[in-house]
């Protein structure tokens, strides 16, 4: 019978892969303690409207890319393509929101029905941070103080780059977008099918054509940055002083829109030329308007998440990412049926006497010889040998597996946690 397959673009990651998965989680899990995050966690599956509602009826996400389906009961469903907007519903319907700070932080699984490539994938995995309740520039430039030490803590920020720019509030959004609509309609028989549609529907989707045709035409257009009130850039040149005095460096992107329309103000991404055409690892900004969008009272918010498949690539990619550890520190061969139990209750008793040490038992039989051959295998720097001989006397023989060790050595059952403590580890 022919194998199944798993979805393509949803990959299997692999015990040789999650080490690296694990380090980047754990290591991110600390900077954000240290900035005194908590995490949430928050269901795979929500109602669409709250997608269509938040991202926006008229982004790539909602309009082709979204794993849609009815359940049971006739609702519609939909698998999330990313945190922010069940974060904002997790928050706001548990009463999280209101005249309250919020730190947040998530991490799992999105799901976006995209041309699978390197860097992106149908299920794709992601550590999102969210924060409420807080209106300056402040906490714009603590997310991103935040993501430029994890960058230096993992090695990688020399191949990373800020790209920051505002968008402004709806008011001067509203403003540029008569001026753009005007511009872009001279050329309308030039742009693409979806940014022709877009021009009329939400035209500042446009910005964020892939089109090659489009990109070309925008770049004599209409600039937000000349359209900003005073209130959205006062807050912007907040962030760029802070971002200043700390010494993080930034290159002003004007045409950095976001895919996702509940941005406002503040938007930034972090990118890197070492992964091919998915160069950005992590990405983010402000928006104030969604909690009430959402049916919540109004709420100042921002956030970003970052993309953990991308980042892992980036850390082998740069070779940074950590060694390999050794499955076992000790390897206990044993032959015989006494000496397979014999050998339970000495792994057991190590495991309480050392609770550092990684001990593995053979499992299954087999030579001296062969058990030796796994004993290598799994990396153990000792192994204790228990045949029926050896159990007789009440004796196990403690063999050093690497050079510099010592030889091979006879120690009586009763002294060997004592003896292996004092000698090896
Ligand atoms: P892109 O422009 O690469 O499509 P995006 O703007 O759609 O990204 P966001 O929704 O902002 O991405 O998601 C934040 C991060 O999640 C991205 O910067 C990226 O690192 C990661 N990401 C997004 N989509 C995918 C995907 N399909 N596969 C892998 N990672 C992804
Ligand atoms: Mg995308």
């Amino acid at each position: 019978m022919a194998r199944i397959q798993s979805i393509r673009g949803m990959n299997d990651i692999l015990p040789s892969e999650t080490p690296v998965w694990q380090y980047l989680e754990g290591r991110v899990r600390d900077v954000l303690s240290r900035y005194g995050y908590s995490e949430i966690r928050f269901p795979i599956v929500e109602h669409t409207e709250l997608f269509k509602r938040s991202i926006g009826e008229v982004t790539d996400i909602v309009e082709k890319e979204m794993y849609t389906f009815e359940d049971r009961n006739g609702d519609s469903l939909t698998l999330r393509p990313e945190g922010t907007a069940s974060c904002v519903r997790a928050c706001d319907q548990n009463g999280l929101l209101h005249n309250q700070i919020q730190r947040l932080w998530y991490t799992g699984p999105m799901f976006r029905h995209e041309r699978p490539q390197k860097g992106r994938l149908r299920q794709f995995h992601q550590i999102g941070v969210e924060t409420f309740g807080m209106v300056g520039p402040d906490i714009d430039a603590e997310l991103i103080l935040l993501t430029a030490r994890l960058w230096r803590e993992l090695g990688i920020s020399d191949a990373l780059t800020l790209e920051l720019n505002s968008i402004g509030n709806a008011e001067s959004r509203a403003n540029y977008r008569q001026a753009l609509v005007e511009y872009l309609t001279g050329f309308k028989d030039q742009l693409d099918e979806d940014s022709k549609r877009r021009l009329e529907t939400n035209p500042l989707r446009v910005l964020d054509s892939k089109d090659p045709n489009t990109r070309e035409l925008l770049v004599a257009a209409p600039v937000l940055s000349d359209y900003l009130d005073e209130v959205s850039r006062s807050h912007f040149e907040g962030l760029c002083a802070r971002l200043d005095v700390v010494g993080v460096s930034y290159k002003l992107n004007p045409q950095l829109v976001r895919g996702l329309d509940y941005y406002g103000l503040t938007v930034f991404e972090w990118t890197t030329d070492k992964l091919g055409a998915q160069g950005t690892v992590c990405a983010g900004g402000r928006y104030d308007g969604l909690v009430e969008q959402l049916g919540g009272k109004p709420t100042p918010a921002v956030g970003f998440a970052m993309g953990i498949e991308r980042l892992v690539l980036m850390l082998e990619t740069l070779g940074v990412a950590p060694q390999e550890h050794a499955q076992a520190d000790i390897f206990i061969v044993s032959v015989g049926e006494q000496a397979d139990i014999e050998a339970l209750n000495i792994a057991e008793q190590l495991r309480e006497a050392m609770p550092t040490v990684k001990v593995l038992i053979n499992c299954g039989g087999g030579s001296f010889k062969s058990q030796f051959k796994k004993a290598d295998k799994s990396g153990a720097s000792l192994a204790i040998v228990l045949g029926e001989d050896e159990l007789q006397r009440a004796e196990a023989a403690l063999k050093p597996l690497r050079a510099g060790q010592g030889e091979q050595q006879m120690v009586a059952l009763a002294d060997l946690l004592s003896t292996i403590s004092k000698n090896y580890f």
